[in-house]
Order: C-alpha cells, then structure tokens, then sequence
C-alpha cells in the first residue's frame, strides 16, 4: 500500500470499443467538466455502481456536507455501461470447492449481495425506472451440452444445501422462452435482477445530481494527501477533507495494492437491430438473459424495444489478463470471432447478422475474491476491486465505505468485513502467460458452451 503525501496517477482508463448499451439510448444529459477550484466535504473518484452508491449513502448519511463526484469519462462509458446487467443475489461461482468458507461463506456472500440489491431496488423506486431498466425478473443457468448439464446440475445441489428456491426448466421450455433449440437445460433462481446498465447509472446520476455535484471528463491526475486533500485535475483543483476512491482496478495507477490485483478484460457484441421478419424467425419472448453453465462460456441477452433503441441481442464471452490495464485490439479480434461463432452456434436461423458494436470492459478482481476494500489513508477510503459481480459488489462497496467513513460501524458492515487481505500475486511475467494460457485452455475445455 502507497504511504506518501503525493500521488501521480500512472493510468487513466482506456475502454475499448463503445459502450453499446449507453450508445442505444437518446443522447444523454451532461455534465460539467470542473474548471475552477472548489472545496467540498467529500469527494468520491469514478461513477461507476461504487462510486454513486457511495454518493447516495452518503447522501442519507451526512446531513447537508457537500459531496462531488469526479468521473474520467462520460458516465457509463466506463465498465458501468459496459456489461450485461445481470445484478446476481447468489455467489457467482456456485461451486462450494472454491470458496474459502465453503456454506457459511457462501450464506454470508447472499445476504451482502441482497443487501445491495434492495438498496439498487429502493433507488430504482425512488428514480422511477422503468422495468426495462430495472426488472427484478430472477435468471437463468442454462447448458447447451451434456457437460453444461452436469454443472447445472452440481449447482442445483448446491443451491439444495444452501436452502435456495430455485425451478428447472426442460429443453422445450427453454426452445419456447428464447427460441432457440441450443439450451438442453436451465435453472431459474428468482433473486436476481437485470438492469439496462447504462441507464440504471444515468437514472441514478439524474437523481442524485440535485444533492451530488458531478463532473464528467474530470480524471483525478494527481493526489496530495494532507489535512485537506487536495485532488488535481486537468482544469481545477477540489480540496476535501474526506476522499472515497471507486475506480475499481485504477486503485492501482494511485499506487495502492501493488501486485495484489488482477485486471481482467471481457468482450461482448449487440447485433444491429432485429426486423419484424427476423423476430418471428427467430421465436420466443422479447426478453430474456441467460448466464452459462460453464463459468468460461457465453453470456446471452435478448431484449426489446426501449427508448429507439431497437430489438436486439447481445452476447458476451473470452477473458484476458492485462496487467497493463489495457486491452490489445489481437484481444478485440478474438473476441469477435468467439462471438461470431457462438452466435451461429445459438442462433442459425438469424445467420449473417450484424454485430453493430463490439466492445471490451475491465474487471478488477484478487486471487483470493476479496475486495481492495477500507481506510487506505486518513479520511481516504477505497471502494475498489469488484471481482466481477460490480453491478451488485460495487453498489455494496460504494454503500460499506460511506458506512465506514460516517458511522465507522454498522451491522452489514461487519458482516462485510470480516475477509482476509487480497494475495500476493505471482511475478510477470509467469502470471500473464500462466493466466492467459490456463483461460485459453478452459474456453476449449468449455466446448460448445462457449
Ligand atoms: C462485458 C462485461 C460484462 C459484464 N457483465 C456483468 C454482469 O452481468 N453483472 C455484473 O455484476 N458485472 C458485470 N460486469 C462487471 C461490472 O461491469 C464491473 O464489475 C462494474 O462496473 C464495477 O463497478 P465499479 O463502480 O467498481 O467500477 P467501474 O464501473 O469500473 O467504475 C469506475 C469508474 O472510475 C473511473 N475512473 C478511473 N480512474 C479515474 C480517475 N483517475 N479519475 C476519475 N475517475 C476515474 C472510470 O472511468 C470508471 O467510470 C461486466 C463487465 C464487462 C466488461
């Protein structure tokens, strides 16, 4: 962890390709870029679900102290727009092997993700959104082969022992919902919400900005630690007593967790809009998501109509390491035939279609699946490292970080505390060629569930 008064940030974010989700939507109100120098209470760093749910439980927190938000970019651009909105109340990797705690871990790991979700549900009521912004619909697993039906069915014992709800839905029922012959078979779990990203973030931004001073295009350069910090941007100075970093893995560019965290680039591609023709070719309803059954596999959404912005699948798949923060267009090309390929695989009856965008997005995670988390200088608290679920673990860090800085206790956060520190990682460069080539290997393991 960096200890010193002065930090040069190294990085700033670098997102390849749009940002599909918010590019569909009508032109997006803006906000200012800072140009002068301000003094406020709190300042958060990054928009993302951190960093707003920061801004909003501050919000409830701390009376009339003045917030600012300092974003990079435009708000979801970033990772925030980026993804596939599915915001998932139960462990993401429901093998119990793999989770340190095992059962009470997992059960922990539930009650958190909650947490956070009703939090995103009560701000999603308060903002108004639509259901096909926020549509608290459950999702579903589903497996396209023999081995994706053994993992379905590893996870529905899992969720057994964990006391979960959970449906299993037939070939038929699956062909019927998407239209597709490709799912043998898929588990609902009614927990789970999915959200248009890039509008949840834009809605929330919109609701808060009344109580919140945003700025876009305004990335925090450098950092001078002191009584007031002082956060230098290219065109103005903010000085606050109190500073919540969100930017998820540029933790790093500040200096903090050096050798502890793990930038990982996933892609995904939304075809053009579908005609009326090629929606009654294709079948099934209008709005649907399916996560794999094999971690390594493809992630698919189907949904209609919103705001102009057409009928439309998206589909995402392939992971890389990148150390340096910044995906390789070799990355985005593979990519893209990965996801050519899984297409056709899923969709033959719409072969030939489009992409319109294609895209990539960081994730930020530990060896261990902890989060880059707490006072990481005096009155500086991070609410970083998402390790992959950020649409649920940012908006818990951004809430737990603006408890622990106001309150310095509560219930939840105790419960979200109590984790090890992230794990030294391996030394480059036999992490980047060990990871990379051992998620190559996994993809081909995945078969056609990728
Ligand atoms: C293709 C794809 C699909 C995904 N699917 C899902 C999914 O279905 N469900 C799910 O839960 N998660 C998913 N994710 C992951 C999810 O998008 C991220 O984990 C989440 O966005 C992390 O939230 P965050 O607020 O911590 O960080 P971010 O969303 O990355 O926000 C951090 C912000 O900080 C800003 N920033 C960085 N440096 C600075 C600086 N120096 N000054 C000012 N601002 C700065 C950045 O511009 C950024 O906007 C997916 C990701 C991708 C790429």
């Amino acid at each position: 962890m960096a200890n010193k008064n002065n930090i040069n940030v190294k990085r700033l974010p670098v997102d390849p390709g749009p940002a599909a989700w918010n590019s569909i939507l009508p032109k997006a109100r803006t906000y200012p870029l800072l140009r002068e120098d301000i003094t406020v209470d709190w300042a958060i760093i990054g928009g993302g679900f951190a960093g707003l749910a920061a801004a909003k439980r501050l919000s409830q927190l701390v009376g009339n102290d003045s917030i600012a938000l300092l974003e990079a970019s435009a708000l979801a651009q970033g990772p925030a727009g980026r993804n596939s909105g599915f915001m998932i109340d139960l462990p993401h990797e429901l093998n119990s092997e793999s989770y340190a705690g095992g059962h009470a871990q997992d059960l922990r790991q539930i009650k958190l993700n909650r947490a956070a979700i009703d939090f995103a549900r009560e701000m999603a009521e308060e903002y108004a959104m639509p259901k096909a912004v926020f549509d608290p619909c459950g999702k579903v697993t589903a497996a396209g082969t023999a081995k994706g039906v053994a993992h379905i069915e590893s996870y529905r014992q899992h969720l057994e022992t964990l006391g979960e709800q959970y449906e299993v839905r037939s070939a038929d029922e699956m062909k019927t919902w998407t239209g597709t012959e490709f799912y043998q078979k898929g588990l609902f779990t009614p927990g789970a919400v999915m959200i248009q990203p890039a509008s949840f973030i834009r809605s929330v931004a919109d609701g808060l900005s009344e109580r919140v001073a945003i700025y876009e295009n305004t990335p925090v350069v450098s950092m001078q630690l002191g009584d007031t910090h002082t956060l230098s941007t290219p065109q103005g100075k903010v000085k606050a007593k109190n500073v919540i970093m969100a930017v998820n893995g540029h933790l790093q560019s500040f200096g903090y967790f050096p050798g502890r965290l793990l930038h990982v680039f996933t892609y995904a591609s939304m075809t053009r809009p579908l005609s009326p023709q090629e929606i009654k070719r294709l079948g099934g309803s209008s709005d649907w998501g399916i996560l794999p059954a094999d971690p390594m596999g493809t992630t698919v959404r189907r949904f209609s109509d919103y705001q102009g912005g057409g009928d439309r699948i998206v589909i995402r798949n392939h992971a890389t390491l990148n150390q340096s923060i910044e995906a390789k267009e070799s990355n985005m090309q593979r990519a893209a035939m990965l996801q050519d390929r899984s297409f056709e695989n899923r969709f033959p009856m719409l072969s030939g279609i489009e992409m319109e965008y294609r895209w990539g997005g960081r994730l930020c995670l530990t060896l261990n699946s902890v989060p880059a988390f707490g006072e990481i200088e005096e009155r500086v608290w991070s609410a970083c490292c998402q390790n992959g679920l950020g649409t649920v673990k940012g908006t818990l860090s951004g809430m737990m970080a603006a408890e622990q800085a106001v309150l310095g206790k509560s219930e939840l956060l105790d419960l979200f505390l109590d984790y090890p520190n992230p794990s030294r990682l391996p030394p480059e460069p036999f992490l980047s060629i060990g990871a990379n080539a051992t998620m190559r290997f996994k993809e081909w393991q995945a078969g056609l569930e990728l």
